[in-house]
This record gives C-alpha cells, sequence and structure tokens, in this order.
C-alpha cells in the first residue's frame, strides 16, 4: 500500500533575480514498509524535501498525501495535529528535551497528544533499541550514538504512518554510525516501519532498500537497491578510506 504520495511537487524560494527552486517538481511515491533513502549534494533540495514530505512547511505547488490525506490542504492547525500523530521525525543534532528523561522524552509525542504511550510495544522498542537502563538518565548523560536511540524510540512511539531523518547520523562517528543505521533499519523491519532517510553520504545510502538521488530539486534516479546490508562493500570501502585519510574519533563526520 501506498503510504506517502507527492505530484509535481515545488518549492520555490524568492523572487525574480533571487528565486531558488529548491524543489521544481518531484513525484514519488512510498509503499508502506520501506527503508529509502533520499542522497544528493549540499543544496540539492533534500531538506526542503524532508520538510514538505513532513508538513513543516507549505509547497509552492503540488501536493503531498501522506496516508491518504493531501496535508497542504489542512490548515495550519489540523495540519500540526496531523504531523504529531502521523509523522516522526529525527534530526541530526538529536532535538531531545535536556531536562526530561530517557522515558519521558520517549514518551512525550504521546503525552502531547493526549494519549498513553502502549506499555507492551514501549517495552519492545525499548529493548531493541537496548535502552532498558538508560531510561531515568538525562540526555546530557548519555553519549551521540544513545541520545539518538532515544530519539528513534520517540519516533516510533507513536507508530507514525512515516518516518522521516535528515542526516540522522550526521553527528556521529563511523562505527556509531553504522550501529545507528542497524538500528533503524532493524526497527523498519521488526515494527514494518517505514522510513525515509535523507543524506548526502553515498555509502549510507547503500545501507537501504532504495535509494532515489535528487539533483537541482528533481529526481534524477530511483532504484531497488539489493546489497542493503550493514556492513557491505560500499560501507566499507569507505571506511578505508577514512583511515587513509587518518581520520579517527568521535567526532568525525562521514
Ligand atoms: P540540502 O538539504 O540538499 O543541502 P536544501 O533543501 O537545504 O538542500 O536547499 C536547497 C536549495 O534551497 C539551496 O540552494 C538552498 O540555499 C535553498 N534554500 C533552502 N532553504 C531556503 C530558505 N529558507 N530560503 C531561501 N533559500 C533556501
Ligand atoms: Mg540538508
Amino acid at each position: 500500500m501506498k503510504i506517502l504520495e507527492t505530484h509535481n511537487l515545488k518549492k520555490y524560494y524568492g523572487k525574480g533575480d533571487i528565486e531558488v527552486r529548491a524543489l521544481d517538481g518531484v513525484d514519488l511515491s512510498i509503499e508502506e514498509g520501506e527503508f529509502a533513502t533520499v542522497v544528493g549534494t549540499s543544496g540539492s533540495g533534500k531538506s526542503t524535501l524532508l520538510h514538505m514530505l513532513g508538513g513543516l512547511d507549505y509547497a509552492t505547488s503540488g501536493t503531498v498525501t501522506v496516508a491518504g490525506k493531501k496535508i497542504f490542504e489542512l490548515n495550519e492547525n489540523d495540519l500540526t495535529i496531523f504531523r504529531r500523530r502521523q509523522i516522526g521525525f529525527i534530526f541530526q543534532s538529536y532535538n531531545l528535551v535536556p531536562i526530561l528523561s530517557v522515558y519521558e522524552n520517549i514518551v512525550l509525542p504521546m503525552e502531547l497528544d493526549g494519549r498513553r504511550a502502549d506499555k507492551k510495544f514501549m517495552d519492545q522498542i525499548v529493548q531493541t533499541l537496548g535502552l532498558e537502563n538508560k531510561l531515568d538518565a538525562l540526555p546530557g548523560q548519555l553519549s551521540g550514538g544513545q541520545q539518538q536511540r532515544v530519539a528513534i524510540a520517540r519516533a516510533l512511539v507513536t507508530k507514525p504512518a512515516i518516518i522521516l531523518a535528515d542526516e540522522p547520523t550526521g553527528n556521529l562517528d563511523s562505527r556509531t554510525t553504522q550501529e545507528v543505521l542497524g538500528l533503524l533499519k532493524l526497527t523498519s523491519e521488526q515494527f514494518h516501519q517505514t522510513i525515509v532517510m535523507i543524506t548526502h553520504n553515498e555509502a549510507l545510502a547503500q545501507l537501504s532498500d532504495r535509494i532515489i538521488r535528487i539533483e537541482d530539486g528533481r529526481i534524477v534516479n530511483d532504484y531497488a537497491n539489493r546489497a542493503g546490508v550493514p556492513g557491505g562493500r560500499s560501507f566499507t570501502r569507505h571506511e578505508e578510506d577514512m583511515e587513509e585519510a587518518g581520520e579517527t574519533g568521535r567526532e568525525v563526520r562521514i
């Protein structure tokens, strides 16, 4: 079943001489349960696309349909509610609330919506992501990888139609990147959760089931990726590149 669809989606910023066509006619269709990656260089329109798919901003023209709903037909208030229920976001910077515990952060989107987290589902998520012993900790007491695992749990817990992840491993070292992406993939399979991840990193795109390439606001390639396994050829090659470049340590961005 199609869970997300765009039709001739355009987003232009500015007017006249300074007009930027960030998205220039994107037709995209995502099936329920897919783990797809949008890959493209800096400035190609990835973040703009993610903002449109998640209803964080309105398009210049075209449609985005999520779980059967044309989201730009909603007013701002209804769009906020729709987003809270149907879209999960994972950002590079984790965006956890520093004064809330891990547990409180994970259930926050449910509570904002006046719902209670399904205890059994919550336990499954926490266990899958290896957070059992961290539930009382504050985000500041966790490593980057652990914080991003909390953000993944928070995105999963509402059972959204789709999770959108913008460069989710951009702040992590290569080993943690592989671990977090492995978990993202595992949760996608285990919970049949649709995930669209955005990255500028070719090697990371190779870990997903489907690679959608964007250039200058247009999709230029879209194909199923059979080699979508963690530790696959492309990833290994990238790690070797990094070693050659003498890059080590936690702060390395790949
Ligand atoms: P990516 O995430 O692939 O790096 P973006 O979607 O952030 O690309 O940006 C696509 C293009 O749109 C770039 O040329 C960028 O400068 C421009 N852009 C993005 N956001 C805005 C904005 N709020 N106002 C004006 N131009 C923008
Ligand atoms: Mg971006």
